[in-house]
């Protein structure tokens, strides 16, 4: 009776498991629909230096324009397709895209950057580097230090002599590297002393709650002093207010990113934006500065 109790048991764990499975085939068969159908597309957030307001680069940020009428943000379905092929299919997109879309930049003289996210499995693949070298050899070239790639910094220490490698690769490519999410994986000072990565993007949650939280405040403050030790650039996400803005400029922290200067928008509008923009001086705290 028991056997057949733990019999009972295994077979809705696997009924359970089954049911999974197949929810992650189906949103897969619906993400390589849309690929082809052109439903996935880069949207683009300004970064900028907050002191002048000068519009530095941008962001690339992946969308799904879904059939139902949605617009989905990675975290909706990006987890569903996490190591499978797919996930390097889709990353090997957003690449050719992005270059695509600095070239256009390039061509029309603007002297932007661009920055894509690179997932943990995309790091990991042999065909990486060479997929890079394809794309960049095929056609006109990418000034130095315009594309940056960001690794999560929780990637990169799981696997710090192979991305070590590939950092180095990537900068004899022109390319500079950024640490995502910066903070949020607890890496020791030794670890970033081991790790070649150009810039540090402070995690928007620090940042997002360091006005009233003095511990996040701490971080931010932490992190911008070990950017500073190392001679790493950083750069903060989630700067959704003036108050942010000058803060982060009394901290000494000049790059930022957030809904409080803009958005990610698509192509397009990012061009219209970029058209109509003005750049704003902000004073550091403790001098309030106007909301941008
Ligand atoms: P991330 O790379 O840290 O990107 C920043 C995220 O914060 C974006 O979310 C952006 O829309 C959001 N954000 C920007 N400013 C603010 C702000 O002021 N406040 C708040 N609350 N949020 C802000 P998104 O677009 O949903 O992307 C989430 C994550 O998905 C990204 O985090 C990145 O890790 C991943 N991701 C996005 N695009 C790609 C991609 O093309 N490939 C891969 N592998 N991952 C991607
Ligand atoms: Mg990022
Ligand atoms: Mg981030
Ligand atoms: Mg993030």
């Amino acid at each position: 009776r028991a056997k057949q109790a733990g019999r009972n048991r295994c077979c809705r764990f696997d009924d359970e498991h089954d049911s999974h499975a197949r929810a992650r085939q189906q949103m897969q068969a619906e993400m390589e629909q849309a690929l082809a159908e052109r439903r996935l597309l880069l949207y683009f957030q300004p970064k900028i230096d907050m002191r002048s307001g000068a519009l530095i680069g941008a962001e690339a940020l992946l969308r799904w324009q879904h059939a139902d009428g949605r617009l989905l943000t990675p975290p909706h379905f990006l987890p569903q397709i996490e190591a499978t092929p797919l996930d390097l299919q889709l990353g090997n997109w957003v690449l050719a895209q992005a270059v695509a879309q600095l070239r256009d930049w390039q061509r029309r003289g603007h002297g932007l950057s661009l920055s894509v996210n690179i997932s943990p499995h995309q790091l990991q693949d042999p065909g990486f580097i060479p997929v890079l070298e394809r794309l960049l050899a095929e056609g006109e070239a990418i000034a130095a230090g315009r594309l940056e790639l960001e690794i999560l910094e929780t990637a990169a220490i799981k696997n710090i002599k192979q991305v070590t490698d590939i950092i180095h690769h990537c900068h004899r490519l022109g390319l500079r590297i950024a640490l995502d999410d910066f903070g949020t994986g607890y890496s020791s000072l030794t670890y970033l002393k081991r790790l070649p990565a150009d810039v540090l993007k402070i995690d928007k949650s620090f940042v997002i709650d360091m006005l009233d939280n003095p511990e996040d405040k701490a971080i931010v403050q932490g992190i911008i002093g070990l950017a500073r030790a190392f001679q790493r650039e950083v750069v903060a996400e989630g700067v959704e207010s003036a108050g942010h803005r000058a803060m982060l400029l009394g901290l000494d922290c000049h790059l930022g990113q957030g809904f409080g200067i803009a958005r990610p928008m698509p192509a397009a509008e990012f061009e219209r934006w970029q058209q109509q923009y003005r750049p704003r001086p902000c004073r550091p705290e403790p001098i309030r500065c106007q909301p941008p």
